[in-house]
């Protein structure tokens, strides 16, 4: 069984696996993956990248307390002295 039989691309199926999978779809189910290893893999591989992801950043926005440092941070550089740099 060739992998070309597929009537969708791997091409065509990558263009549309955004959407895919931003739509909730079990993708796992879909035709072309039945049939495509290499997709398969493909996928894996953005499954575990989006599960490492998910791991470092845990929450969407960072906690204010991150912003708070981010903050004090940019003080401590404005109140540098600047004389090595003129
Ligand atoms: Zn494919």
């Amino acid at each position: 069984m060739s992998e070309f039989a597929n009537n969708l691309s791997c091409a065509q199926f990558q263009a549309e696996l955004p959407e895919l999978i931003s739509s909730g779809e079990h993708i796992g189910n879909h035709q072309h993956l039945r049939g495509c290893k290499l997709c398969r893999a493909l996928l894996a591989d953005l499954d575990a990248i989006a599960q490492a992801a998910r791991r470092l950043f845990p929450v969407e926005e960072p906690p204010d307390a991150l912003w708070w440092d981010i903050e004090s941070a940019i003080v401590r550089e404005e109140a540098a002295p600047l004389g090595w740099s003129s």
